[in-house]
């Protein structure tokens, strides 16, 4: 928080959407919307830890980009439907660039299957990366940021984590987890400097978004949204900056919707 301002009589602090000095972990950063994240990050002034699965090159060259806008950047291996790995990715994290100010948990994917079709490995790995990983990722962070006295944590869920949809009733039970996740982290660490929320994007184009994207049933879809188009990672990036920025100070707990207009709860 940078200005004051007199307002009422009193000298409140102008809260601004500035992430200088920051470090800020993003989960899944090596492409689509965490790697969009990460670089709106950057360029909001922070440093940023690049965490990836399989995708180095891509993660690398996110990382490059990051330190041409001045920044750190170093990118952590993971495999995050591991608890294990989350953790000490985390940690690793900690040890080479320093406290950790704000969280990111986007990594995530989404098989498409009938539900009767689910089989319980599915199941379970679903749920693993894009809920079990958010409970992981942020209770390995939440002591840095308790020490530290503030911080912000941000979950990537989706518009059907409110809805439920057929074909992915794993991914929409997971996507509501982390909206759960988010309200009960915003009740248990607000008072403590901490703050949880969550974004709750519509169709996205990315790698992940173009599996309900293409086709008939994509073109069907995009025409009932009041934008008449999907959203793109740059978009999605706005809103976990503003969540990550003291420019959200009231926000505890909260799900953004930027989703075209795809869903008004
Ligand atoms: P994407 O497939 O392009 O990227 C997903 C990222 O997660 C990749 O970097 C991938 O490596 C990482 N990841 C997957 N499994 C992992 C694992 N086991 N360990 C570590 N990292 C792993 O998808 P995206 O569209 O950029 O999605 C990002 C987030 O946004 C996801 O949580 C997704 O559910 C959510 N989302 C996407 C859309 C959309 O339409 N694209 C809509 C709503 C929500």
């Amino acid at each position: 928080m940078n200005e004051t301002q007199t307002v009422g009589g009193a000298v409140a602090a102008v809260p601004d959407g500035s992430l200088s000095g920051r470090l800020v972990l993003v989960t899944g950063a090596s492409r689509g919307i965490g790697a969009a994240i990460a670089l709106r990050a950057a360029r909001a002034g922070a440093d940023v830890a690049v965490a990836y699965h399989e995708q180095a090159d891509e993660a690398g060259a996110v990382a490059d980009q990051v330190r041409s806008l001045g920044r750190r950047a170093a990118t952590f291996a993971a495999d995050l439907a591991d608890t294990g790995q989350a953790r000490a990715m985390v940690a690793r994290v900690h040890d080479e660039l320093g406290p950790i100010h704000g969280l990111v948990n986007n990594a995530g994917i989404m098989p498409q299957s009938a539900f009767l079709d689910i089989s319980d490995a599915e199941w379970n790995e679903v749920l693993s990366t894009d809920l079990t990983a958010a409970f992981a990722c942020s209770q390995a962070v939440l002591p840095g940021m308790l020490e530290g006295g503030s911080g912000s944590i941000v979950m990537i869920s989706s518009r059907l984590g409110q809805i439920g949809f057929a074909g992915v009733a794993h991914y929409s039970v997971a996507k509501a987890g982390v909206i759960a996740l988010a309200k009960s982290l915003a009740r248990e660490f607000g008072p403590r400097g901490i703050r949880a929320n969550a974004i709750a994007p519509g169709v996205v184009v990315t790698d992940m978004g173009a599996q309900v994207m293409d086709g008939e049933v994509g073109r069907r879809r995009m025409a009932e949204l009041p934008l008449g188009r999907f959203g793109t990672p740059p978009e999605i990036a706005e809103a976990a900056v503003f969540l990550l920025s003291d420019a959200s100070s009231l926000f505890l707990g909260q799900t953004l919707n930027p989703n075209c207009g795809g869903y008004m709860p």
